[in-house]
């Protein structure tokens, strides 16, 4: 970056160090020009993407509002607070990991169903069912079925097949 004080294109680092638990670098800076020293931090950006509202609206991506819908649709499943707690983060990740600054609310809950789906078909048919308010009842039978016939096969279906079929 350039010298906030003289804007001469060169600095040299003359201390760099961990601080933040390691989640930052902190860098004291000279200007190879005027002489001026500074600190820069560094760190990696995390930041939850925002998401955009199907009408065009930002919001902010809300935790609290992602975590009950699924404790909602996990109720009396098979599926502790571990499994609920890792769902969430694998979620979270999956989101941060887009690098976006802002993601439609389609891809959030495509996220959030096709991680649900590996966890619990049941759970993830209540939570589709909720999420997509599935116009036509016909689309949440389809949805139904196509549970059923996977499990008949004695074996549940490879994610990749699973892409494959949603394409
Ligand atoms: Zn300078």
């Amino acid at each position: 970056m350039f010298c906030p004080f003289c804007g001469h294109a060169e600095t040299k680092v003359i201390d760099s160090r961990l601080v933040a638990e390691g989640n930052q670098v902190r860098r004291r800076r000279e200007c190879a020009s005027c002489g001026e020293r500074f600190t820069t931090f560094e760190a990696a950006e995390l930041m939850m993407p925002r998401v955009i509202k199907s009408n065009g609206s930002r919001q902010p991506f809300d935790e609290d509002k992602l975590r009950s819908g699924l404790v909602r649709a996990l109720e009396k499943r098979p599926v502790n607070a571990e499994q609920t707690d890792a769902l969430m983060a694998r979620i979270v990740h999956r989101l941060r990991a887009t690098g976006e600054r802002e993601l439609p609310t389609v891809i959030v809950g495509e996220t959030v169903m096709d991680e649900l789906r590996e966890l619990d078909d049941v759970a993830y048919v209540r939570f589709a069912s909720v999420y997509r308010s599935f116009e036509d009842i016909s689309e949440f039978s389809q949805e139904i079925d196509r549970l059923k016939r996977g499990k008949r096969g004695g074996k549940l279906r490879s994610k990749s097949k699973r892409k494959r079929d949603r394409e």
